[in-house]
């Protein structure tokens, strides 16, 4: 089904700003008592979601009266702040991450932790799972969604099959999840949330990156393959975990040169600490280990001595 056929799918009060890797999609829920936003973006692209939120497909001149976030992790809060500042709306965040937020903990929350940008926020309210909540003239459904990120939170309207899955559920694949060295949960976790969401009728998954999509059975099928290979090799686990963040990084970035890679992977903590749990290379090493991998996957490219995105820039 072609990206309009599935937005007609769409009840009319939502609206779906698809971004990019680097900014989670942003969804708009419009209603007269008050318009709510899920996600916010990566803190690089704030101007861009406030002026896609002012646009005419967006707020318009309307206030914005509640934000909300599926996960705390950069790319879905880093408009917050901003957003914070333009509309003066609470932010809700799942329970289970609030008091990570509070205490901003850049470890848990992969801030500085995977060398991700962000500005503070504060939460003003806390989304328990298995709460309903009414957005948008339409009943969502708060549920746990533990896995890429243990205090995940998807929403779903039952009443149109609409499943707002954040990073637990793309068309293909999930959020990178954490070896089962570094949390014994995580994988288990994964796979029962995938199971969660099978046991649901979905007709249309907005996921947090991507276009939303209708076959659900295809994508919940790769994910279960995906955890399946995950399960059998942890160092697989790891080294997607490490190529990830660094392509979130230079999407980020944009550049970073090759001879400040290894003092890069030998500084930032995620690649730190799996380097000593699961490769225990030299930096330089490692650094040519990710580097040949992101670019033998198509995904970056080496131009004047660094590694760039091979891609144009990001939305
Ligand atoms: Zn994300």
């Amino acid at each position: 089904m072609s990206a309009p056929a599935i937005a007609s799918l769409l009840p009319p009060q939502l609206h779906v700003f698809v971004r990019d890797w680097l900014s989670a999609n942003n969804i708009l829920l419009k209603s007269r008592d008050g318009h709510v936003l899920i996600d916010s973006g990566y803190v690089r692209h704030a101007p861009l979601t406030l002026a896609l939120l002012a646009s005419a497909r967006g707020l318009g001149g309307a206030p914005l009266a509640f934000l909300v976030n599926t996960h705390c992790h950069s790319d879905h809060v880093g408009g917050n702040a901003a957003i914070v500042r333009r509309y003066g709306c609470p932010v809700a965040v799942p329970a289970a991450e609030a008091l990570l937020v509070e205490r901003w903990d850049g470890k848990a929350l992969l801030y500085d932790y995977c060398d991700q940008q962000i500005e503070r926020f504060a939460v003003d309210h806390v989304l328990p799972a298995d709460t309903t909540h009414v957005w948008g003239d339409l009943e969502w459904q708060a549920l746990a969604a533990p896995g890429h990120d243990m205090g995940a939170l998807v929403f779903y309207n039952a009443e149109h099959g609409v499943l707002i899955s954040g990073d637990a559920l793309w068309e293909h694949g999930f959020g990178f999840v954490m070896p089962p060295e570094v949390d014994p949960e995580a994988l288990p976790a994964t796979s029962a949330t995938i199971e969660m969401l099978a046991a649901l009728e979905i007709r249309i998954v907005i996921p947090g990156h991507g276009e939303p999509f209708t076959d659900i059975a295809a994508a919940l099928d790769r994910a279960r393959k995906r955890i399946v290979a995950f399960e059998a090799d942890s160092l697989r686990v790891a080294r997607h975990a490490l190529k990830v963040n660094l392509m979130f990084s230079l999407l980020d970035r944009q550049r970073i040169p090759l001879d400040e890679m290894p003092a890069y992977v030998a500084r930032v903590g995620i690649y730190r600490d799996f380097n000593a749990l699961f490769f225990r290379l030299p930096p330089a090493r490692l650094a040519e280990f990710l580097t040949t991998e992101l670019v033998k996957s198509g995904a970056a490219r080496i131009a004047a001595g660094a590694l760039v995105p091979a891609v144009g820039k990001t939305r």
